[in-house]
C-alpha cells in the first residue's frame, strides 16, 4: 500500500509514520530524515539543504523530486510505502505521481492529519529526537525515563535546530501556503482522508490502520 501522510509540521506524520511502517512492514520514507541525514553528512545535497532547513523554508523541487527517485529505486518498496514529509506543494504531487506511475506504481491513499497552531507549536518546541533510531519526545508530555537518552535504544536525545518558535512559526505559515492546493488535488482524485490528529497517538492510529483495510 503506497500511502501518503499529509499534515502540518508537528501533527505527529513522523510518529504516526513508524508505527504504520511497524505494524505494516512497510519502509517510513521521510524527505526530512533524508534531508537531516544528507546534512550530517555533510554531501552535495546536504550543502544546499542546510541553509534553507534552517530557515524553514522548503528545499527546491527538484532537488528533493531527484532525491527521491533514488530512493524509490530501493527494492524495499516494491509492496508499498508510508510517505512522510512529501508532496509539500502542487508540483511535488505531480512529480511524485510522474515518479511512481514511471515504476508503474500509484498513491492508493492520502491521509490528513488536521490539527491547531498551537497544538503544534507546543509540540515541537517541546520535542526531543533519538539521535540514533529516531524516536520522539517531549520534554512535558513525553519525557524520557533518563534525561536526555531514548527509552528504547540509550540513544542521545537531541532538539531538532529547526523546532524552535520562530522557524516553527516560519514553517507553519509556508504549509499553509501550499496545502489547500494539495487538498484539492487529492479530494479529487478521491484519495484523501482527514483525521483529527488533537486525538492521542494511539487513537490515530488506529483510524489509520482501519482506513488502509479498506484499500
Ligand atoms: P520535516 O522533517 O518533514 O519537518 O522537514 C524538515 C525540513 O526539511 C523542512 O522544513 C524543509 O526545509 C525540508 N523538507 C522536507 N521535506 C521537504 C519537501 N518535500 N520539499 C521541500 N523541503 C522539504
Amino acid at each position: 500500500m503506497y500511502l501518503v501522510l499529509l499534515g502540518p509540521p508537528g501533527a505527529g506524520k513522523g510518529t504516526q509514520a513508524k508505527r504504520l511502517a511497524e505494524k505494516l512492514n512497510l519502509p517510513h520514507i521521510s524527505t526530512g530524515d533524508i534531508l537531516r541525514q544528507n546534512v550530517k553528512l555533510d554531501t552535495d545535497l546536504g550543502r544546499q539543504a542546510k541553509g534553507i532547513m534552517e530557515k524553514g523554508l522548503l528545499v527546491p523541487d527538484d532537488l528533493v523530486a531527484k532525491m527521491l527517485d533514488e530512493r524509490f529505486n530501493n527494492p524495499d518498496i516494491k509492496n508499498g510505502f508510508i510517505l512522510d514529509g512529501y508532496p509539500r506543494t502542487l508540483p511535488q504531487a505531480y512529480s511524485l505521481d510522474k515518479i511512481l506511475s514511471a515504476k508503474g506504481l500509484a498513491v492508493d491513499l492520502v491521509v490528513y492529519l488536521d490539527t491547531s497552531d498551537q497544538v503544534i507549536i507546543k509540540r515541537l518546541t517541546g520535542r526531543l529526537v533519538c539521535s540514533k533510531c529516531g524516536a520522539n519526545f517531549h520534554t512535558i508530555n513525553m519525557p524520557p525515563k533518563v534525561n536526555g537518552l531514548c527509552d528504547s535504544c540509550q540513544g542521545s536525545l537531541y532538539q531538532r535546530s529547526d523546532d524552535n518558535e520562530t522557524t516553527v512559526r516560519k514553517r507553519l505559515e509556508v504549509y499553509k501556503q501550499e496545502v489547500s492546493s494539495l487538498i484539492e488535488y487529492y479530494k479529487k482524485a478521491q484519495k484523501l482522508h482527514s483525521l483529527n490528529a488533537d486525538l492521542g497517538a494511539e487513537v490515530v492510529l488506529k483510524q489509520i490502520v482501519e482506513l488502509s483495510a479498506k484499500v
